[in-house]
Order: C-alpha cells, then structure tokens, then sequence
C-alpha cells in the first residue's frame, strides 16, 4: 500500500520503519528535513510538503507534536493536506491532540469525499519500536476495519471507541491515569531513598504486588540509571495535561489530581527540563544528578 506519514520523530519514526518492514511503500515528511535521511535511505520516499505526501498516497499518518501542528499539516494553504485531492483517501491522525480538532478534521474528510481517524497511541518509544502500541481509535467502523491491518503492524491493542474524538477522549483518559503513576512513582522513589532503602529491591517487590503498574516498570529503571532522554517529553505530557484539563472543565468536572500532577510538571519545565523525558519528575527532588 502506499503510505504517507507525517511527522518523523520520536514515535513517527519507529512506526514508519515498522511499515516499511511489512513492505509498504512509504512516502515522508518532516519538519527538519535531516529526520527522514536514514528512511529515504532505506527506500522511503521524500516528499517536500503534506500535500505532496497526500497526492502521492492512499493513506496519509500524521504523527507530530501539537494541536496547532496537527492544525498547520492539515489545512496550511496550499501546501496542506487538505492543499490535496483528498476524494477516497484515509486521513489518520496519530498525535494526541483535542477531540475538537479530531471532529473538524473528520468533518472537513468528509465534505470533500474522504475518511479520517483519530488514534492517539500509548505504549511510549519503546511501544513505537517494538510495535506493542495500544492504539484508541475514534471514526467510522467501515474505515476502522480498513486499517487494522496497518495498526496490527504498529501495536498489541486497537480499540474503536466510537466517533470522531473519541481516540483522543480515551487517550485523555489514559493520560489522566499516568499523571497518577507518574507522581506516585516518583514521591515512592523519594521516600524509599530518604528510608534508606534499596532502590532496585524496592521496585522489584513492588512489581510484584497491588502497586506494580507500567510507569514503574518502564522509567523506574531509567531513572536509577540517571537516564532522563525522552521517551516522552514533559512538553507534550503537559500539553496532554492541559487537554485532560480543558475537557473535563467543558464537562464541569474538577480533577485536583490531574491538576496537582500539572503544576508538578509546569514546575519541572519552568527549571529547564521540558525536553527531558517525563521520568525527570524526580528532579523536583533530586536535583540533576547527572550534572553533580
Ligand atoms: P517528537 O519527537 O517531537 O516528534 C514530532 C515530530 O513532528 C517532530 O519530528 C517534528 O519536527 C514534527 N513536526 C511537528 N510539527 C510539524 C509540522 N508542522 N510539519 C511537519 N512536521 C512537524 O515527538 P514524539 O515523542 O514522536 O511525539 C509525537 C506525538 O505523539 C505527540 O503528540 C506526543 O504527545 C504523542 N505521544 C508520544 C509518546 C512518546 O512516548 N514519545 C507516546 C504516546 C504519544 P521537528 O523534527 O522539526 O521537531
């Protein structure tokens, strides 16, 4: 299948590897350029605008940072996805962004003869790589059932939750839980040290038990390598945040933990860390050790 994607960062580029590897043609575009270089050398193909990316394929990804990214691809003025016939392609949408933009976008599909997805996607760098993604999908079932077997290549789970922005309400959902496990293993770090106990053994029995959950697991061991590479940076965990936020105020519905967890990692951005990954929570405590 020919395949457009959008976006090859951290996520964006271990997923079109995977694509490539079932044998898909695949057509990229990145804002900096040099982000592409390693797949147009094993066989993608560059292409200098979403547009031209769309014209040239049957199924378009888009996978970058922001809302307003997300907003700029799709309908920039000449040179934006929507710059192109889009008359029976799929448009997917794997950024996590708002449900507004995700129902715009389907909207605007539509009008002009096309089909789009949202389908924000958990399971963080190493889910990209190993295509264990679990991805949460809003749209129309028929189009849905197009596109599974291109989500069979990126992730274990994929789940249809109903019409478009639903994908991105589940992934608010899901970000609403991790500001959870995130705080909690990191204040269970702080204080496992300040009791002087042993970092790994802890981890290790606590996995075992009602408290082991996929923060744990995944940045425990980073963090007590001093590793603070993203992963998942703090900059979109707070814009993922501050969506969750949003949305739960449209539906009158405080949140004090999402909102304690916000301020935790505002707070870690305003210190300089905002392209760390999100498990540099634990500076708020400990300082960087790496530059000590
Ligand atoms: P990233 O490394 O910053 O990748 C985003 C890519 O999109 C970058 O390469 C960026 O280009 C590109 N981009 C941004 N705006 C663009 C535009 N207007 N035109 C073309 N390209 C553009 O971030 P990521 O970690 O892959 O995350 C991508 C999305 O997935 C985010 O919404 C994030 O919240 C979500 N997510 C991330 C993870 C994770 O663990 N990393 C997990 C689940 C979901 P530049 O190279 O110029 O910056």
């Amino acid at each position: 299948m020919k395949i457009g994607f959008i976006g090859t960062g951290v996520m964006g580029h271990a997923i079109v590897r995977r694509l490539m590897d079932a044998g898909h043609e695949l057509f990229v575009y990145n804002r900096t350029k040099s982000k592409t270089d390693d797949l147009v050398a094993n066989g993608a193909t560059w292409k200098d605008t979403p547009k031209e990316i769309t014209d040239a394929s049957e199924i378009v990804f888009t996978m970058v940072g922001y809302p307003q990214d997300v907003e700029q691809v799709y309908y920039e003025d000449a040179t934006g996805i929507f710059a192109s016939d889009v008359k029976d392609k799929i448009l997917v949408d794997l950024t996590t962004s708002t449900p507004s933009l995700a129902e715009k976008i389907d909207q605007t599909a539509k009008d002009k003869g096309a089909a789009s997805l949202d389908a924000p996607v958990s399971g963080g760098d190493l889910g990209a790589k190993n295509g264990t993604l679990t991805i949460m999908v809003g749209g129309d079932q028929a189009v849905y059932d197009k596109v599974t077997s291109l989500f069979e290549k990126m992730g274990e789970s994929y789940v249809l939750h109903g019409t478009a922005g639903k994908g991105q309400h589940t992934k608010m959902a899901n970000q609403i839980m991790i500001a959870g496990t995130m705080t909690g293993m990191t204040e269970m770090l702080v204080y496992s040290q300040k009791a002087g106990l042993s970092l790994q053994k802890v981890m290790d029995t606590l996995a075992g038990g009602a408290a082991a959950n996929w923060s744990m697991s995944n940045y425990g061991p980073r963090i007590l390598k001093d590793d603070y590479t993203p992963g998942f940076f703090v900059k979109h965990f707070i814009k993922d945040l501050k969506i969750a936020l949003d949305e739960a105020e449209k539906n009158s519905l405080d949140l004090p933990s999402t909102q304690l967890a916000t301020q935790l990692y505002d707070k870690l951005a305003d210190q300089g860390y905002e392209n760390d990954g999100t498990q540099a929570l634990i500076k708020l405590w400990w300082g960087d050790r790496t530059k000590s």
